[in-house]
């Protein structure tokens, strides 16, 4: 994920990210982000991923002997990841030109 102010590459795991709060503070540039999740995206994408988890993916795991049941919990986890964005949290937008 990058700072949507300098561009400056963000780990998930990085200390700007993982601090508490809503609101972050980028450690490059000092400016307040926050986490906002993609909720269109999750919809979209999660009919295909609980087709192909139940037909393709659970099958599979419970042919290897495990249960299915805990994938699902993973899948939703990916899911929010993979939609996750960083949003600018400062009170004084820029505006566009
Ligand atoms: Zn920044």
């Amino acid at each position: 994920m990058k700072c949507p102010h300098c561009k400056q590459k963000l780990g998930f795991f990085s200390k700007t990210l993982s601090a508490f709060g809503k609101i972050k503070i980028c450690s490059n540039c000092e400016k307040k982000i926050k986490i906002a999740f993609n909720f269109k995206l999750i919809m979209l994408l999660i009919i295909p991923v609980f087709l192909l988890h139940s037909f393709l993916l659970k099958p599979l795991v419970i042919i290897l002997g495990f249960s299915g049941n805990g994938i699902v919990g993973i899948w939703g986890g990916i899911l929010v990841i993979l939609t996750m964005q960083l949003k600018s949290a400062e009170t004084v937008q820029p505006l566009p030109k």
